[in-house]
């Protein structure tokens, strides 16, 4: 699950330079901790005065974490938002496609993303025209043929697939539509693990995330030759040789869930590295050690963006009602097959 992490008592200088000393002391030096602490205050004042909130994912700048009032993935932040019943406004802080799946789930609200730079490369990887046409010249040979995209895609790729699927209940989706083909789309490291995990024959897309692509397991080896002890924790978003040499292969959420439980005390997390500053912060007494991997988007959303965001209402997600529609009916399904 995600977590709730805003507080409205105000963040001091010193507090959030106490923080941040253990992720990057040189960074987060004293006159940035003192800007940082103006910019959370008057972002915090704006909320209020909005009715927002502000939901971040996991990949997120530590002190975007500061104003949230949501930490998680993006489906778990979407249908939090559904809860908070008393907001009209969402500033979402991650990227655009998961702007879109809040604004999916609560098409009632306005939904504004910080910086409409905030893309993905493996939800561009695919068109809802490229996808239209390779359905229908899949399906003159699977007549059964089944779409399941990943969450990272845009609504109108969504809209035309019979069913969603996050990196956690991929195979669950995949295992109960009722087809043996099935058009998986468009990580093709994901879809290659979740062959791995189905006797259904899975059609890939060639999309990836430059992130976890890059991500070689001779990196893994060297670490784990230096800390045998480590636990390593892998996204399915890795590659598949990468994938080989995880203890476990866990969407993000997973993986926070799993460092809280565990009796070990290191952990390797092969994903973004913005989620092992969250287990920093949050799991004091075990080590986190990072793949160092950035996602360029992600890191596009600022305090100053979000202030902005906040106090002009821009950018404002708006969608079709027939793109909408089918991207929650595709939403839906998802959630009812992997219940
Ligand atoms: S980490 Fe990868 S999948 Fe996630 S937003 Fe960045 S490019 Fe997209």
């Amino acid at each position: 699950m995600g977590i709730t992490t805003t507080s409205c008592v105000d963040v001091t200088p010193e507090q959030l330079y106490r923080k941040f000393a253990s992720l990057d002391g040189q960074y987060y030096d004293r006159a940035r901790c003192e800007r940082y602490a103006v910019l959370i205050k008057e972002i915090k004042r704006l909320k209020q005065q909005r009715r927002a909130i502000i939901l971040a994912h996991n990949y997120q700048r530590p002190e975007i974490f500061e104003v949230a009032d949501f930490v998680g993935d993006s489906l778990e932040l979407a249908r939090q938002a559904r809860n908070a019943r008393n907001a009209d406004v969402i500033v979402f802080c991650g990227v655009h496609f998961m702007a879109e799946t809040a604004k999916v789930l609560n098409p009632e609200r306005t939904v504004l993303l910080p910086d409409m730079r905030a893309g993905c490369s493996l939800a561009d990887s695919i068109s809802a025209d490229d996808l239209a046409e390779r359905k229908a010249e899949l399906m003159k040979i699977f007549p059964d043929l089944k779409v399941v995209s990943y969450v990272n895609t845009t609504a109108e790729v969504k809209a035309l697939s019979d069913a969603c699927c996050t990196s956690a209940n991929a195979v669950k989706v995949v295992e109960a539509l009722d087809s043996q083909n099935i058009l998986f789309v468009p990580d093709q490291n994901l879809a290659h693990y979740v062959q791995t995990q189905t006797k259904k024959r899975i059609i890939s897309w060639t999309g990836s995330c430059y992130v976890h692509h890059q991500i070689n397991a001779e990196e893994i080896e060297k670490v784990r030759r230096a800390m045998p002890d480590i636990k390593v924790l892998a996204h399915p978003e890795c590659r598949a040789d990468v994938l080989a040499l995880a203890d476990a292969v866990l969407s993000t959420s997973a993986m926070a869930r799993y460092a809280r439980e565990s009796s070990a005390s290191r952990f390797l997390i092969v994903t973004e590295c913005g989620l092992s500053d969250r287990l920093l912060m949050e799991v004091p007494g075990k080590q986190f050690f990072k793949a160092c991997k950035l996602c360029m988007y992600m890191k596009m959303i600022t305090l100053e963006g979000t202030l902005e965001s906040l106090r002009t209402m821009r950018h404002e997600i708006v969608l079709s009602d027939e793109v909408r529609e089918g991207a929650r009916r595709a939403l839906e399904r998802m959630l009812e097959l992997a219940a």
